[in-house]
Formats: C-alpha cells, sequence, structure tokens
C-alpha cells in the first residue's frame, strides 16, 4: 500500500509552530510514501495545474505511466512562470502568510463583532463560521447569493457534518472581502429585524 500525502498547504499556516510537516519528516516514509503539491495556493496559482510528486523513482514512474496515458504536458509557459515562482527566495512565502493572515484576522473580528461564531483557522485560505441564521447552510448560501451577490461554501457541500456552518475563501484581494463582509453583515441585521 502506497501512503500518498497531499501536501497543498504546506506553506500557507500562520504561526510557525502549526506549520504542516511533510511526510519525508517522518522516518521510514520514504519506503511508502509519495508526497503531491501544488503550486496553487502557496504560489497563488490557482487554475493554473501544476505542481509535482515527490517520492522514490519507481512511485513517481507508476504515476508517469498513468499521467503520460491520460494528459499530456502542461502549457509551457506556465511552467516558465512556475520556475521563475520557486525561484524566488523563500521568505517571500513570509508576505502571502502576512497577507492570508491579516485578512483572516479582520474578516473574523468583523464577522464575530456582527454575532457570528467563526473557526480561525491555524492554516489555509479558508475559513469557517457557524450559519447565523435558522437556515440550513445550503439555504443560507443560496439566499445571500440571490440577495447579495456573495458567494460562501454551504458547509454541507463538505459532507454532511458541515451542516450548520459555511466556509469563506480568502482569495480575493481586500476590498473585496471587505464588500462581501458588510453585506453579510447588513443581510443578517435585515435577517434578524424581520425574524423577532
Ligand atoms: C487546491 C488543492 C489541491 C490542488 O489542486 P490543483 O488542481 O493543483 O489546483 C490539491 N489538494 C487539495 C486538498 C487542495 O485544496
Amino acid at each position: 500500500m502506497l501512503v500518498v500525502n497531499d501536501n497543498a498547504y504546506s506553506e500557507i499556516y500562520f504561526d510557525p509552530s502549526d506549520r504542516p510537516i511533510s511526510i519525508f519528516e517522518i522516518e521510514g516514509a520514504k519506503e511508502v510514501a509519495l508526497e503531491l503539491f501544488s503550486l496553487s495556493k502557496g504560489y497563488n496559482m490557482t487554475g493554473w495545474r501544476i505542481g509535482w510528486a515527490a517520492g522514490r523513482a519507481e512511485f513517481v514512474n507508476a504515476l508517469g505511466v498513468i499521467k503520460s496515458n491520460t494528459d499530456s504536458g502542461v502549457f509551457t509557459a506556465i511552467q516558465d512562470a512556475s520556475i521563475v515562482g520557486l525561484d524566488m527566495p523563500f521568505e517571500s512565502h513570509d508576505h502571502i502568510r502576512d497577507l492570508y493572515r491579516d485578512r483572516k484576522n479582520r474578516v473574523v473580528s468583523r464577522l464575530s463583532a456582527a454575532g457570528v461564531k467563526m473557526y480561525p483557522s491555524k492554516g489555509t485560505i479558508y475559513l469557517w463560521g457557524h450559519v447565523p441564521t435558522t437556515e440550513s447552510s445550503v439555504q443560507y448560501a443560496s439566499r445571500l447569493l440571490q440577495e447579495t451577490g456573495v458567494v460562501i461554501g454551504p458547509g454541507v457541500g463538505w459532507g454532511p457534518s458541515g451542516e450548520g456552518y459555511f466556509r469563506l475563501c480568502l482569495t480575493t484581494p481586500d476590498d473585496r472581502p471587505d464588500e462581501a463582509i458588510g453585506r453579510i453583515v447588513t443581510d443578517l441585521e435585515k435577517w434578524k429585524s424581520s425574524h423577532s
């Protein structure tokens, strides 16, 4: 059995003590594991469809056999852009981490102040909160979309345990999350006054 570690968020954490580990930091892992990384999150290249697999040659070759029969190489301009990204000093990740941390803190404090129970994350570009109305997560997300134009993820989309929760994605530039949070807060005030 091969253990495949999908390490897409290895660079997106907010406190050094929460740094996700590579599976290869565990003794013996090289014998049984393959690790995947995507430039989507840590390099802000979502949708560019590029990453890598690291591990023993026989495991990577097996993946290569499947890949070369299902698709072909990534567009070379994207490969070139990735090389530029990977050649950047490693500290440039600090900037990305700072950006997501500030954005997360701002969104958490504004929504918490409005009475939404938020769950500040230790990493990733996502943020979870408790649905602040008596609606299901799908009802809440659909109504927000229709009435405010804001897209949130209904928690149930990640499995039945997600019911009652919603997920926000923090990837858009700062004025847009600010605008979206403002609309969510206004909607909640309206909802509360019509249900009291
Ligand atoms: C974003 C993400 C990926 C990367 O997918 P891409 O197709 O490279 O964008 C892989 N695994 C997880 C868990 C992710 O969230």
